[in-house]
């Protein structure tokens, strides 16, 4: 079993440092003094889960939402000895002050456990557990300001026959990087991702929301995507607006021919997306729509959250 003592998991690293830390089975580190283990099955095989987190005015967004989603990835994937969801969560909430961060990103790590060969029943089933408070920006304002160009790429999302895109594994996340290569070696800020039936996913890490008129649309998540947790709170928010919103199957013309179209994402928040391949979308700026959903989601963001 993976259950830390009480004193374990109120470990405190040396008050006099500061930044990212690291909160690993029990024991905190500075960022660059914390190892996994060699062996650890995630680090192998991918075995295991992530979920990336962001607070703000030291209370964290949607806390509990991000929890749920990890812990059914647990139960998936029937990764066994992983601590009560409460205990993990109370561990969150003492490692993130120990930063000194006011604002930052928390990224969990489950990994099934130890052990060389991929049979899980041969290896030390005890889960690496791993909280690790830092900071990430992925744009710059200019990017905020202006929106992304982006690309649509070869690498297709699994489809969920193969590997359950709620599912929130590391190993799968190879198809998401070769993706965002893709975005890269073309000078676009990210990268579309289609699935096997050539209908529109999501981007590298995040959804996508398209806007014809007053209708909001995403796609659904039987097309392969992650059930972005920003993208129910902008479903929440855009419904609030008095739009129609709408989870359909979305096509590539769609995309092009709308009058707006924006990313979601915890890590990127909510971005405009002003060209597709080069074609331009809408004006070719953000949209008021998308301006007024991403003020309504700063808001949100800033007012709400777990305190700690
Ligand atoms: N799709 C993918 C593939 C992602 O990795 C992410 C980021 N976790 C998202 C969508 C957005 O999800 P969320 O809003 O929960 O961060």
């Amino acid at each position: 079993m993976a259950t830390m003592s009480s004193l374990e998991s109120q470990a405190v690293i040396s008050p006099t440092t500061t930044g990212p830390i690291v909160w690993l089975n029990g024991t905190i580190k500075p960022l660059a003094e914390a190892t996994t283990p060699a062996a650890d099955h995630a680090h192998l095989y991918g075995d295991g889960l992530f979920e990336g987190i962001r607070f703000y005015d030291r209370r964290i967004f949607k806390l509990d939402e991000h929890l749920s989603r990890l812990y059914d990835g647990v139960n998936m994937l029937d990764i066994r000895g992983m601590m009560p969801v409460e205990e993990l969560r109370e561990i969150i909430l003492n490692v993130c002050p120990q930063a000194d961060l006011t604002d930052g990103y928390v990224r969990l790590n489950v990994s099934r456990g130890t052990g060389l060969g991929l049979d899980p029943w041969k290896i030390n089933q005890t889960p690496n557990v791993m909280v690790m408070v830092n900071f990430l920006r992925l744009y710059n304002e200019q990017q905020y300001q202006e929106g992304l160009k982006v690309i649509t790429c070869s690498t297709r999302v699994f489809p969920a026959q193969c590997l359950d895109p709620q599912i929130k594994t590391i190993g799968r996340y190879v198809a998401n990087i070769q993706a965002k290569l893709e975005a890269n070696r073309q000078g676009a800020g990210e990268g579309l991702m289609l699935n096997t039936e050539g209908h529109v996913a999501e981007a590298t890490g995040d959804n996508i929301f398209v806007i014809h008129g007053n209708k909001v649309s995403t796609p659904t998540t039987a097309c392969g995507i992650l059930n972005g947790i920003t993208r129910r709170v902008v479903m929440d928010i855009a419904a609030n607006l008095g739009h129609d919103v709408v989870e359909e199957r979305t096509t590539m013309f769609d995309v092009v021919s709308a009058d707006e179209v924006f990313l979601t994402g915890t890590a990127a928040e909510i971005i405009g997306m002003i060209s597709l391949d080069s074609r331009p979308i809408g004006g070719g700026v953000p949209g008021p729509i998308t301006r007024k959903i991403m003020a309504e989601y700063h808001n949100l963001t800033h007012t709400t959250g777990t305190p700690f």
